[in-house]
């Protein structure tokens, strides 16, 4: 037995599956979970001393590789100055500024501990605002594990080939509607069908829970014109898509603005961070300024601000970064779809920035029925190969890569020579 099939083995004993996150959980692809000790750059070792090139980055938050040095520095340095005070501090109040410089739809931001309490407590002033209870949100999309958004949900959801989750009341989804993702026609339907209930839309901008999905031509600025048209606020979830596309996410890259935006993921630096925002007229609302209740003990520790406030004032003090690794990204991924053609493979290279996703599928893929079109079995299959050969990615096909600045040609063209590999 390897030392990571031994800590599995301890894990299910008192870990419900072994794992604190279904995502990490390898039984999708019959195999077991590579218990990691560390992290550097665009790699990472396992408890067998095993190395990998890890194309997960934290689900999204490594943007700027492992180990930084000046994330770590700062969070050293944040850390030698007390854990938590559970009252405001300096760091506070720089991150919640600079989120506000980055993205010029937020006037207003408060910050969370995870992107399931960002996209809830969104949802809440929403709702709060609007004085409407209903909430449009696309099938394939995952927002967090809160009740009221676990219906057909992407990411381990779909993994699990599950419509939703045990314990959510029916009462909790029954203010749920769901649309198809790109179809504008069927949210334009239920609007119409209820007219005067519908708070808020919530979207991915760029949906990568469900592998990568792209938003086509016209769809967001179709739902902002929708919303604006029927007095609904548009909600971009962001947890995936801020800070990643560029300074101001997927908003900026597709210039849609949206009412209000969430965070996470990057936001941390890999520390459990969130964030909701948007404009100052609806985020006056939110306790103690207004009527909608939200608070948190441990919301804005000054470790986690730290860590994430130095990762996007990187990002924010050198944007070229932003254009050096979507165009790495854009050549890796183009690479990618090269080889499977050039390998008689009809599957599909789905990308945006430093996004991606292999589908393996020869329909095209616009939403969640024809994203699970996909050859899950055989995923699973080139998943395990190149785990075997020191790759690591997600290893559920509705999942996405993630590069990060720290990836190397070196790690790429590793990658792209093993897919060459396994594709012939
Ligand atoms: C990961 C994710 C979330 C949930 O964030 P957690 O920090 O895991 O709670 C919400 N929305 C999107 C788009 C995500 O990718």
């Amino acid at each position: 037995m390897t030392r990571s099939e031994e800590l599995f083995e301890e894990a299910k004993k008192y870990i419900p599956g072994g794992v604190n996150s279904p995502v990490r959980a390898f039984g999708s692809i019959g195999s077991t979970p590579r218990f990691i000790r560390s992290g550097s750059g665009g790699h990472m070792t396992d408890e067998d001393g095993l190395e990998y090139v890890d194309f997960i980055g934290s689900w999204g938050p490594m943007l700027l590789g492992h180990d930084r040095e000046e994330v770590r520095e700062s969070v050293l340095d944040a850390v030698s100055r007390g854990l938590s005070f559970g009252a405001a501090t300096e760091i506070e109040v720089r991150m919640a500024r600079l989120i506000c410089e980055m993205v010029p739809s937020i006037e207003m931001v408060r910050m969370v501990n995870s992107g399931t309490e960002a996209v809830m407590s969104a949802i809440r002033v929403a709702r709060g605002f609007t004085g409407r209870d209903k909430i449009v949100k696309f099938d394939g999309c995952y927002h967090g594990h809160s009740d009221g958004l676990l219906v057909r949900a992407g990411s381990g959801v779909m993994t699990a080939g599950a419509p939703g989750s045990l314990g959510v009341p029916a009462g909790c989804t029954a203010d749920t509607l769901t649309a198809r993702y790109n179809d504008l026609a069927n949210v334009e339907a239920l609007f119409a069908e209820n007219p005067g209930q519908i708070a808020a839309v919530i979207v991915e901008p760029v949906a990568a829970n469900m592998g990568v999905v792209l938003p086509e031509e016209g769809f967001l600025p179709g739902l902002r014109e929708l919303c604006t048209e029927y007095g609904a606020l548009l909600i971009f979830d962001e947890v995936i898509t801020g800070f990643r596309l560029g300074p101001d996410g997927a908003q900026g890259w597709f210039g849609v603005t949206p009412d209000l935006t969430t965070f996470g993921k990057i936001i941390g630096a890999g520390m459990p961070v969130g964030a909701y925002g948007g404009r100052r007229e609806i985020m006056e609302l939110v306790a103690p300024l207004g009527g909608v209740y939200q608070a948190g003990t441990l919301s804005g520790n000054p470790v986690a601000m730290a860590a994430g406030y130095t990762q996007l004032s990187l990002m924010q003090k050198y944007p070229e970064w932003y254009e050096e690794l979507n165009a790495k990204a854009d050549r890796f991924f183009t690479s990618m779809q090269e080889i499977l053609t050039r390998c008689g493979k009809p599957y599909q290279v789905s990308h945006l920035g430093s996004l991606g996703c292999l589908f393996f599928t020869a329909e095209t893929v616009r939403d969640y029925d024809s994203a699970k079109t996909s050859d899950t079995a055989a995923f699973a299959r080139y998943c395990n190969f190149m785990l075997n050969h020191g790759v690591y990615l997600a290893p559920a096909q509705f999942e996405a890569i993630f590069l990060s600045a720290a990836h190397t040609e070196e790690d790429l063209t590793k990658f792209l020579g093993l897919l060459e590999e396994y594709m012939k």
